[in-house]
């Protein structure tokens, strides 16, 4: 995985610019019917007629958001788009299109890019998502991505922040603290790589947690998992920073505290093992590691009978009037209060 296993490499300045994007876009065709119009002409066109439009965007900069001596060009293609598709999704809306946007230097060949590019087609097929416009341009130094997504929701499904109520329960998808943890096995191996370039290191114990790190997935299912329950969350947002970062988020915007209880928090068992093997406490893992990319979410008491047999989702706490604070609940039963570390803390 650590080596560059792809030996051609064709300049960029043999293409062009209009070559390139030529070249790296041939093989787009779209699907959605509100595509009208996608990569060739001076603007793309959509026909969103019923719901509304919802828009995000992410800028990767490389040595700052990605690392591509273990991030394969494929991974990162398609990780930028999920990052972005999760973000719809943590709206309870449906990802339709995207954008990218590429900076690039001329130590990347052609062959680097169709690599990225491939990575960002998979993606787009796997979530259903038409590829319709960019921009490609130089950079002096390093590689920019930036990727647009584009969705619809109807009015009255739309999650927002800001709708979490006192004794709302607190839920979450999936399990958290693998995808930081995977990004800790990647280093310990680059390490050992750059001494030893011959060594060919066993992974497959970390294959969950290096997926999750490197293969990250959105949570398109949880959107129609809650309308087939008859759930609608009162509040929701995705994990891209933690655990701790996106509660405090719901708690400031919706105007409430929380209990979170430590005991309850999901975790793989890689991710227990590993935190075993590298000396980590796997509940500061789980609340300051991020990029799970998972679902969090608000849902009023009353519908707790519908979610609590789902194996897809796990009760984590609850909210609470501001004045409580938003405490973690260890298991000794010991409250502390939850604080925005982020990734940051962890290294
Ligand atoms: P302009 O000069 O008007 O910016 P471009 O020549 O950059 O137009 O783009 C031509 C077409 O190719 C447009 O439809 C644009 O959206 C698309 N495009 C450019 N770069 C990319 C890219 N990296 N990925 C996908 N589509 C792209
Ligand atoms: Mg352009």
């Amino acid at each position: 995985m650590l080596a560059d296993k792809n030996t051609k490499k064709t300049g960029l300045e043999t293409l062009g610019e209009f070559g390139l994007i030529k070249h790296l876009t041939k093989n787009i065709i779209t699907h959605q019917s509100t595509t009208l119009k996608g990569i060739g002409d001076d603007a793309a066109i959509l026909s969103m007629e019923e719901g509304k439009t919802v828009i995000s965007t992410d800028l990767l900069v490389e040595g700052v958001h990605f690392d591509l001596s273990y991030m394969p060009l494929k991974h990162l293609g398609y990780k930028a788009v999920v990052v972005n598709l999760s973000d719809i999704y943590a709206m309870n809306a449906l990802a339709t299109q995207i954008t990218v946007s590429l900076a690039v230097s001329n130590r990347f060949p052609l062959e680097a890019l169709e690599e990225l590019y491939s990575g960002v087609q998979l993606a787009a097929e796997t979530y259903g998502v038409d590829l319709i416009g960019g921009d490609t341009t130089s950079s002096n130094k390093g590689m920019l991505l930036s990727i647009t997504a584009i969705g619809i929701a109807k009015e009255e499904a739309i999650c927002y922040r800001n709708g979490a109520k006192p004794n709302d329960l607190l839920v979450v998808s999936g399990d958290l603290g693998g995808a930081y943890l995977g990004l800790q096995v990647l280093e310990r191996e680059k390490q050992v790589f750059k001494v030893n370039p011959n060594n060919q290191p066993d992974l497959s114990p970390y294959s969950y947690i290096i997926e999750r790190q490197l293969k990250p997935e959105a949570r398109k299912d949880i959107g129609s998992l809650l309308q087939q329950l008859e759930v609608k969350p009162s509040s929701m947002i995705d994990i891209s920073d933690g655990l701790s970062s996106e509660i405090l988020h719901l708690c400031a915007q919706s105007n409430v505290g929380c209990k979170l209880f430590e005991d309850k928090i999901p975790l793989d068992p890689t991710v227990i093992q590993t935190c075993e093997e590298f000396k980590l406490d796997s509940t500061t893992v789980a609340l300051n590691g991020g990029e799970d990319y998972e679902l969090l979410f608000t849902i009023d008491q009353e519908d707790y009978p519908k979610i609590k047999a789902n194996p897809n989702l796990t009760v984590i706490g609850h909210m609470t009037e501001p004045s409580e604070g938003a405490h973690l609940v260890t298991r000794a039963n010991t409250q502390i209060a939850l604080q925005a570390q982020g990734w940051n803390a962890l290294q």
